[in-house]
C-alpha cells in the first residue's frame, strides 16, 4: 500500500493518505487519495482486524482527475463502514425476498461446498449452460471484475453477452469512426464551444465539468448541452437543446443541413477524410430545420442557431453520452452525432472533435484473467440485458439449450437494474433455481438467494483499471483490511475452481500476479514498479492518432456516413444508413401519451450507493418530474402520489412540478430500490427488455407510458 504521511491536517496527527483508484461504473475513473485512519492489520490474533478509513479525495497530482472527485465517493467512509455491509456468509432458511432473517451464517466451507454442490447437481442434470455466471460493472478493475469469465470458460457454462451498457453507443461510434477511441479528453480546455450530447457530467461524471470549467475561464468556451431534460449540467449552459427521446439523429441531420446550406460545412475536408458522396448531399439537403422541428419539439431557430455556432466555431468538442444511446434507435442517433465533426473538419483540429470512449487505447491481453484459452464460441450465449425473459423461460432467448436453473452472481443487482422486474423478480423466485450472489450488502437479488456470500470492497483488494474517459492504466493494492469474514471476487472464484476441479493458471496466481502477467502480456512493463511510484501509466495514442488525421479505423481510413450496419450486428433491418429518425421507438399512442427517461439520480451509481445515507438524504425519495401543464391536465399537483403505467405493470411515485422538460415527456432518477416505491416495484418495471439495433443493448430511455393520479 502506497501511503503518504502529509503534515497538512489541522489536527496533531498526521494524515496519513494512501493512493487508489474508484472502481464504479463511471467513465471517470478517478486517482484517489485515501485517509487512513487505522490501517488494520493482518495478522491479529482471530484473523485480519478491520482498518478504517476517513475522508476520501481526487488525487490532485493526477492529469485528468485533478484533485476533483464525486460527493457520493468523498463519502465513502458512510459505504465501507455501513453497519448493514454482509460479513459473513449466509443460507437461506426462510422464504426468498423477506431479508436478513431469513438467513442464518455458515461457515466459508459449508458455503462453497454447497455452491459447488448444487452448481455440479443443476450441471448433471441439464448440461453445463444451465449455469448461468452473471456479472457486470458493480467494480471496473479487471481482476476482481471478470475473473468470473475463467471459471465460466473453463466450466463450459453459458455466457453472457454483456449488452446492459455500452453496446448501442459502441455500435454507432464504430459505424462511423471506426474504432473505441478519440479525442483526449484534456483537450476541452482548448476548445471554443463544448457539446455535451446525452450525458449529465455534473451527476455522472463530474470531472468533464473540471475540463469546461478551464475552457470556460481561459477562452470564453461556449457549453451546448443537448438532453430531454434541464439536467445539473445543462443548467450550466449557455444553451440547452431540451428536446424529445429518441430524436437526436434528427438534430443532428437538420444541423448538417444547415451546415452545407450555408457554406458552414469543410469541402475539403469531407472529400478527403470521409465517404461523402451525392448520397449524402441529396440525403441531408432533404432535411431542414423545418423538417425536425416537430420530430424533435426544438423550434427551427433553436436547431439553426446551435447549427450556425457549431459550424463558426472549429474548436468545437462534442462530449458524446451513454444517455441517447439507451434506445432502440440509439445506435443510429450516436453515428449520426459523430458525423458533425466530420463536417466541419473540427476531428482534425486542436481542441475538436469528439469523445465516446478509450477502450480501444489499452490493447489489454486478458487471457489470465479471463480464461481466453479455454473459451468455446460453440456455448451459447444469453443477453444480459434480457435478464427477465431469460429467468422467466423465453423460447427466444433459450434457444433448445436448457433452462438457467443455477446462477452465480457477482457484481449486479439485476432485481434492481435490468428491465422489467416483474419477470426479473419471478425468474429469481423460481423453485427450481439456486442462485448464489457475492456482495457487500444484501440486495434485493440477494435476498433471492440461496446461499449470500459477503464481499471486499476495492479499497480491501487489489486490482487494475482502465477507463473510458481518460488515457491512463491504474494499479491499486488494498488500502485497509476487510472486515468480517469478506473475500475478494478473485479468491471465491478460485476457491471455486478448486472444488469444481477445472485448471488454468490464473486459479493459482494471487491478483497481484494476475495484474503483473497481465501488464506484462499487454506490453505494459510492470504493475509492481508502478506501484512504487504513482501508479499511473498514460497509454495515450498520438494527437494525431485521436484526431484521425492519418484516417479513420476503416479500411480506406475514412469517416462513414454511410454506415454498413450489416457488419456490425443481424439485427439491423430498417435502420437508415444515414442519420435520419428512425422510428423504431416506443412511441407514443393515445393510450401512452408520454415518453419515459430513466435517468441516473445524481447520488446513486446504478443500485450502488442506495444503501449510504449521505445519498438517500439527498435523493429523499422517488420521484417523477413532469411538466407542470401536464400534471395540471391530469387534474394533480406537485407532490401528488401518481400512478405511471404501460403493458409491462405499473409503480406509483410522487410527483415533482417540473418544468425543464417537454411536456409530454417525464423523468424518473434512480436506481432506486424496489422497496423504496410504494407498490415494492422501481422504474424498471416500466423499462423494456427490447435488444437495441444492431446487436443489442438495453433500451431504458426508450418507454412510452400512460400517467394518472394514484390512489
Ligand atoms: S466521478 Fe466517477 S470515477 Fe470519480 S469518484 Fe465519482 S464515481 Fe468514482
Amino acid at each position: 500500500m502506497p501511503l503518504d504521511a502529509s503534515p497538512a491536517s489541522p489536527s496533531a496527527r498526521p494524515n496519513i493518505w494512501a493512493r487508489s483508484t474508484c472502481p464504479h461504473d463511471c467513465p471517470s475513473t478517478c486517482a484517489l487519495q485515501v485517509e487512513v485512519l487505522e490501517p488494520g492489520d493482518a495478522h491479529a490474533p482471530g484473523g485480519p482486524a478491520p482498518g478504517r478509513i476517513g475522508k476520501v479525495r481526487g488525487h490532485p497530482e493526477h492529469p485528468y482527475t485533478a484533485g476533483v472527485i464525486c460527493a457520493k465517493v468523498a463519502r465513502y467512509a458512510e459505504r465501507i463502514h455501513h453497519p448493514d455491509r454482509l460479513l459473513n456468509p449466509l443460507k437461506r432458511v426462510g422464504a426468498k425476498g423477506v431479508g436478513r432473517e431469513a438467513f442464518r451464517e455458515i461457515s466459508w466451507d459449508e458455503a462453497l461446498d454447497e455452491v459447488a454442490h448444487r452448481l455440479a447437481e443443476a450441471e448433471a442434470r441439464y448440461g453445463s449452460e444451465t449455469v448461468w455466471p452473471y456479472f457486470y460493472a458493480g467494480t471496473m478493475g479487471h481482476v476482481q471484475r471478470d475473473g468470473i469469465e475463467r471459471l465460466r470458460h473453463a466450466k463450459r457454462w453459458s455466457r453472457q453477452w454483456s449488452t446492459i451498457c455500452t453496446t448501442l453507443a459502441e455500435s454507432g461510434w464504430l459505424a462511423g469512426v471506426g474504432a473505441k477511441s478519440g479525442v483526449d479528453a484534456r483537450e476541452i480546455e482548448k476548445s471554443d464551444l463544448v457539446v455535451v450530447w446525452g450525458g449529465n457530467p455534473v451527476s455522472t461524471q463530474v470531472n468533464v465539468m473540471t475540463w469546461i470549467a478551464k475552457a470556460r475561464k481561459a477562452r470564453g468556451a461556449k457549453l451546448v448541452v443537448v438532453d430531454p431534460y434541464r439536467t445539473g449540467t445543462a443548467e450550466q449552459a449557455d444553451i440547452h437543446l431540451c428536446l424529445k427521446p429518441g430524436t437526436d439523429a434528427a438534430l443532428a441531420a437538420a444541423v448538417i443541413h444547415v451546415l452545407l446550406r450555408e457554406g458552414l460545412a469543410d469541402r475539403d475536408y469531407l472529400a478527403r477524410m470521409t465517404d461523402w458522396d451525392a448520397g449524402a448531399e441529396a440525403h441531408f439537403l432533404a432535411r431542414p430545420p423545418e423538417w425536425a422541428a416537430p420530430i424533435t419539439g426544438l423550434t427551427v431557430e433553436a436547431i439553426e442557431g446551435f447549427a450556425r455556432l457549431y459550424g463558426s466555431t472549429k474548436k468545437s468538442f462534442i462530449r458524446v453520452g451513454y444517455g441517447f444511446s439507451r434506445s432502440r434507435n440509439g445506435a443510429a442517433s450516436v453515428h449520426a452525432v459523430s458525423g458533425l465533426p466530420a463536417v466541419t473538419g473540427a476531428w482534425a483540429v486542436e481542441g475538436g472533435g469528439a469523445l465516446w470512449g478509450n477502450g480501444a487505447i489499452y490493447h489489454l491481453d486478458k487471457t489470465l484473467i479471463e480464461g481466453l484459452d479455454l473459451l468455446d464460441r460453440s456455448v451459447r450465449k444469453l443477453d444480459q440485458s434480457r435478464f427477465g425473459p431469460v429467468m422467466t423461460g423465453d423460447p427466444g432467448d433459450l434457444g433448445d439449450g436448457p433452462p438457467v436453473t443455477a446462477l452465480f452472481v457477482q457484481n449486479t443487482n439485476p432485481a434492481n437494474v435490468c428491465p422489467e422486474t416483474k419477470k426479473c423478480l419471478a425468474g429469481l423466485a423460481r423453485d427450481d433455481l439456486f442462485t448464489c450472489v457475492h456482495e457487500q450488502f444484501l440486495t434485493e437479488t440477494a435476498a433471492m438467494a440461496d446461499i449470500v456470500l459477503p464481499a471486499t470492497m476495492f479499497l480491501e483488494h487489489d486490482d487494475f483499471y482502465t477507463a473510458s474517459g481518460h488515457t491512463w492504466l491504474q494499479v491499486t493494492q488494498k488500502v485497509v483490511e476487510a472486515p468480517g469474514e469478506c473475500r475478494s471476487n478473485h479468491e471465491v472464484i478460485c476457491a471455486l475452481a478448486k472444488r469444481l476441479g477445472v485448471a488454468h493458471p490464473g486459479f493459482e496466481m494471487t491478483a497481484l500476479e494476475l495484474i503483473e502477467a497481465t501488464w506484462q502480456a499487454s506490453g505494459h512493463g510492470s504493475a509492481l514498479d508502478l506501484l512504487e511510484g504513482d501508479g499511473w501509466l498514460d497509454c495515450s495514442d498520438s494527437p494525431d492518432r485521436q484526431h484521425f488525421r492519418e484516417g479513420f479505423a476503416h479500411p480506406g481510413g475514412r469517416y462513414r456516413f454511410t454506415a454498413d450496419w450489416a457488419a456490425i450486428g443481424q439485427a439491423h433491418a430498417g435502420m437508415p444508413p444515414r442519420a435520419d429518425y428512425w422510428t423504431a421507438i416506443d412511441l407514443q399512442d393515445e393510450k401512452h401519451p408520454f415518453r419515459l427517461v430513466a435517468a441516473p439520480a445524481r447520488s446513486y451509481l446504478n443500485s450502488t450507493f442506495t444503501e449510504t445515507p449521505g445519498s438517500r438524504k439527498r435523493e429523499q425519495r422517488p420521484t417523477l418530474l413532469i411538466h407542470p401543464g401536464a400534471l395540471d391536465d391530469l387534474g394533480a399537483a406537485d407532490g401528488d402520489l401518481m400512478r405511471v403505467g404501460n403493458a409491462r405493470g405499473s409503480i406509483r411515485l410522487h410527483a415533482r412540478a417540473f418544468d425543464g422538460v417537454q411536456p409530454d415527456v417525464v423523468v424518473i432518477e434512480s436506481i432506486w430500490p424496489n422497496k423504496a416505491f410504494p407498490d415494492g416495484l422501481g422504474v424498471n418495471t416500466l423499462t423494456s427488455a427490447d435488444a437495441g439495433a444492431p446487436r443489442g443493448g438495453a433500451v431504458f430511455h426508450d418507454t412510452a407510458v400512460w400517467i394518472e393520479r394514484g390512489a
